[in-house]
């Protein structure tokens, strides 16, 4: 086993990993910018390193830093969280020259993951049914007007380096083609250095269910079943659960063999998700695979009573897995609390938390580098907790959510906490009547209404 791990990352999930390792007895190093010397994942650690000034590029992002935190703190493995290098092939290959276990796939299985494209060629091998489309880079718009009038409209215009939702356009019909063409690429180009686009027949009114896979180092790969990720806003997750309110046990069956497939097709190491598109048929179809632990991976520990980061470093250490698919036992919502004012088009709201009363009681989950007195800095993603509830029924955890909802209360600066409130009363949501759109025609109202 480790015996001392650097963790590449901040926020939430820093403070998470290293929960994990204390009770694994592995020393941990955090690391941090001059943005984070209050954050409580610094003084959780036992040691901790400032890599640099704020901007992400001279801190999180850059790998020389990194690698030399490592180096003076003599940790023998790097966890990379989620976002920032968590699905960077390049620093996985280099920790691996440095003799450092990258925790996570290696770096051959990140790069045929990564590329969307390659990806999908990947998945049609292996027999997973993917989304009808372009099937490879479009070389200029022709190709492209040809090809979605073949596949036809509505269609979905994506960046083969995409990821959070950038670099994406739906299309109508023909006349806007040209238009989202340019937008999407000079997006992809800003965000991922990267313009080459491809078509996807755009599915309509889908739900996004994902499959939470593990893969040991001897070529065994599991399922954990599936989270439910359908509400979303612009294509970013605001709430995930588990199970789906939309599966079935024999969809459940088909989707994790598809899921394992996925992963057995690149001899997968570690934990992973393989995200899927569901039709109002039930028909499924591989969207694209994310090489890490993901934000929402609380929703899976709670109902199947597992810690998947504690797997995820018992895997990179080399041992095996147990070989059995888990199934869920109970029902659990994960809500992003984002530190956003969802009154004026989810605007980041930096600053100051002057008060905070967390969730308690039976059930209720809270994961957050946040206190009383921390200020959130402008300069990294908004996510300031998430808040997990588990209950024996859905029902009962909407009921049990509602509760530990109006018990959050954060002061100094506004959170999502408002929307949640809204959703977890909205009957469609409660019958679980709802799609990836769901939240464009859904009604914020006004504050205090
Ligand atoms: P990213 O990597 O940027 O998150 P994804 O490929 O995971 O992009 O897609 C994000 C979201 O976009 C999905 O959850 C879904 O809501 C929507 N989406 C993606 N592809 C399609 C498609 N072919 N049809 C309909 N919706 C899609």
């Amino acid at each position: 086993m480790f015996q001392k791990i650097l963790i590449a990352n901040r926020g939430e999930i820093a403070l998470r990993i290293i929960r994990t390792c204390k009770e694994m007895g592995i020393k941990t190093v955090a690391i941090y910018s001059t943005a984070d010397r209050e954050s409580l994942h610094v003084r959780f650690a036992d040691e901790a390193v400032c890599i640099g000034p704020a901007a992400s590029s001279q801190s999180y992002l850059s790998i020389p830093k990194i690698m030399a935190a490592v180096e003076i703190t003599n940790a023998d493995a790097v966890h990379p969280g989620y976002g920032f290098l968590a699905e960077n092939a390049e620093f996985a290959e280099i920790c691996t020259e440095y003799g450092i276990k990258f925790i996570g796939p290696t770096p051959d299985q990140i790069r045929k993951m990564g590329d969307k494209i390659t990806a999908k060629e990947t998945m049609i091998k292996a027999g997973v049914p993917v989304v009808p489309g372009s099937g490879g880079l479009l070389q200029d718009l022709a190709t492209g007007h040809k090809i979605a009038n073949e596949i036809g409209y509505p269609i979905i215009l994506k960046a083969t380096a995409g990821g959070g939702g950038r670099g994406m356009r739906i299309v109508r019909n023909e006349e806007e083609f040209e238009d989202l063409w340019n937008i999407a690429r000079t997006e992809a180009k800003a965000a991922f250095s990267n313009d080459g686009m491809y078509i996807e027949k755009y599915i309509e009114e889908p739900r996004h269910i994902e499959f939470q896979i593990v893969g040991d180092q001897f070529g065994k790969v599991v399922h954990l079943s599936e989270r439910d990720c359908s509400i979303q806003r612009r294509h970013q997750k605001l709430v995930e659960e588990s199970p789906s309110p939309f599966m079935t046990p024999e969809l459940r069956e088909k989707m994790g063999n598809a899921a394992i497939a996925a992963g057995e097709a690149i001899n997968y190491e570690g934990v992973g998700t393989i995200e899927f598109l569901v039709d109002k048929y039930r028909n499924f179809y591989f969207m694209e695979m994310n090489t890490r632990i993901q934000v929402e991976h609380p929703v899976t520990e709670e109902v199947i009573d597992h810690d998947l980061i504690k797997e995820q470093i018992k895997v990179a250490a080399g041992i095996p897995i147990s070989g059995k698919n888990y199934y869920p036992n109970l029902h659990a919502i994960e809500v992003s609390i984002n530190a956003e004012d969802v009154y004026a088009d989810f605007r980041p709201s930096p600053g100051k938390i002057t008060s905070l009363h967390t969730s308690k009681g039976h059930g209720v989950r809270v994961d957050t580098h946040v206190y009383a007195g921390y200020t959130v800095p402008p300069y990294y993603d908004s996510m300031i907790a998430k808040l997990i509830c588990k209950a024996q029924t859905r029902e009962e955890c909407i009921t049990k959510m509602e509760r530990a909802l109006d018990e959050f209360i954060v002061e100094g600066v506004k959170t999502t906490l408002p929307f949640h409130k809204l959703l977890m009363k909205n009957e469609d949501f409660r019958k679980g009547n709802f799609h990836t759109g769901f939240l464009n025609t859904f009604n914020m109202g006004k504050p205090n209404e």
